[in-house]
């Protein structure tokens, strides 16, 4: 079980928490707990280290920051002993959690799980603070920010858990960011790969590594809320979004296949902005003299499109790069005007993906086609696509976006009746 900020942040909170693993460990259940810092608290503690020193050491960094956690883990052990249930915390260093030496945002190598295994079998519930972890150097360090969701998942397939439960405030992932579109549905299942592509494309419930991490090993997640009711859940229910692998799914939904949609959610990305270079030379290697610098600085691009079309043996190139890089991609392609051979380059910051994702279209034609009609319909101009294996993106004018959203939502029969199930 994995509990965030808000759901640890305070005492009352954390009796909240505490009532709700017991429940799960009376119902049978060997516990372990993993906490994130109270809500605010590792921001707090960044600061700090930014007033200490502007160009703070990050081995240092991650002394202060992963203290937040250990605040919470050794509460909710007390808490949980005040409730009679038998308690301890495990820092990161005391198992140890091994990570590499990149402090601020290190990568977990593997976990000692014994003791922990030995614990626990003994009815003991262990309690874990997240995102810390210890280097081979023997100091603490840190996984990046969001990091607890990947502690607890490196945890739980550590110990070989039947399932790892994410508390947080929400409960559960939905088909479209409910603050848009009102009749947003809870899903019950997900695969990796979808909660990886929502996730990339903005819907932040999970730290995208989480999932990544489940995916490869296997670990089946929950994402519920802990803001229930005091008695509701029995202990072996979904009540949350399980996610799964592409085979599990195809397994839980075998008799309610057609409760399966078509596509599974649709997701926004303001973070991305458009580049044009005009009048590319269209001979063998000048795309690789534009993305070759691009790479060579990090910058990740996405979207692109070569259109043909223009005589001479001239195209247009179109792509996009993340919103926080695009001065530095435009910098460079300036520096490379000769070399790339380009006319004029025009940007556009004012743009945003939307993207449709869902399994379920490995296996059907048309999806696409659907989304470019019902943009169409709206007059929504569509300036880049994009395709995967399970999704499609396109890219529009960034007012646009909500309007899409909502006419993408309803277009594949998504939108829930009444209740929001
Ligand atoms: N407390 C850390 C953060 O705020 C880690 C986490 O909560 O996942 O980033
Ligand atoms: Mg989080």
């Amino acid at each position: 079980m994995k509990f965030g900020g808000t759901s640890m942040a305070g005492s009352e909170r954390i009796r909240r928490v505490a009532n709700i693993v017991r429940r799960q460990q009376a119902a049978g259940h060997e516990v372990a707990v993993v906490v994130s810092a109270m809500a605010g608290e590792t921001d707090r503690l960044v600061g700090f280290c930014r007033e200490a020193n502007p160009l703070y050491d990050p081995a240092e960094y991650d002394v202060v920051v992963a203290s937040g956690e250990q605040v919470t883990a050794g509460l909710l052990a007390l808490t949980l002993q005040a409730l009679g249930c038998k308690a301890r915390s495990w820092l990161g260093w005391q198992l140890p959690i091994h990570t590499d030496n990149v402090h601020a945002k290190a990568r977990i190598e593997g976990i000692d799980a014994q003791a922990l295994l030995t614990s626990m079998a003994a009815g003991e519930i262990a309690v874990i603070p997240g995102f810390q972890g210890l280097s081979d150097h023997g100091r603490i360090t840190t996984l990046g920010r969001g990091g607890s969701d990947t502690s607890a998942v490196a945890v739980a397939a550590g110990i070989g858990a039947d399932r790892c439960d994410i508390y947080t405030d929400v409960d559960g992932v939905y088909t479209t960011d409910p603050r848009i579109v009102a009749k947003a549905r809870k899903l019950k299942y997900v695969t990796y790969e979808e909660m990886l592509e929502l996730a990339s494309v903005g819907s932040k419930v999970l730290q995208t590594r989480s999932v990544s991490l489940a995916m490869k090993e296997g670990v089946r997640v929950q994402v519920l809320s802990s803001f229930i009711d005091d008695d509701a859940t029995p202990a072996d229910e979904i009540p949350g979004t399980l996610i799964v692998s592409d085979e599990e799914l195809a397994r839980l939904t075998e008799n309610v296949d057609m409760e399966r949609q078509l596509i599974t959610g649709i997701a926004a990305d303001k973070n991305e902005a458009k580049i044009i270079l005009t009048r590319v030379p269209d001979r063998p290697g000048a795309v690789a003299t534009i993305f070759g610098p691009l790479a060579g600085a990090n910058i990740n691009v996405d979207m692109i499109i070569q259109n043909v079309g223009r005589d001479k043996g001239e195209t247009d190139v179109t792509f996009t790069v993340p919103s926080a890089d695009l001065l530095r991609a435009q910098t460079l392609l300036e520096a490379q005007k000769e070399a790339i051979g380009y006319n004029r380059i025009i940007t556009d910051g004012k743009v945003a993906k939307i993207s449709v994702v869902g399994v379920g279209m490995k296996s059907h034609a048309g999806v696409a086609a659907t989304m470019f009609r019902a943009m169409a319909d709206r007059g929504i101009n569509i300036q880049a696509i994009s395709t995967s294996e399970i999704k499609v993106s396109v890219l529009i004018d960034e007012d646009e976006t909500e309007l899409a959203v909502r006419v993408l939502h309803s277009a594949y029969g998504m939108d829930a009746e009444g209740e929001a199930a």
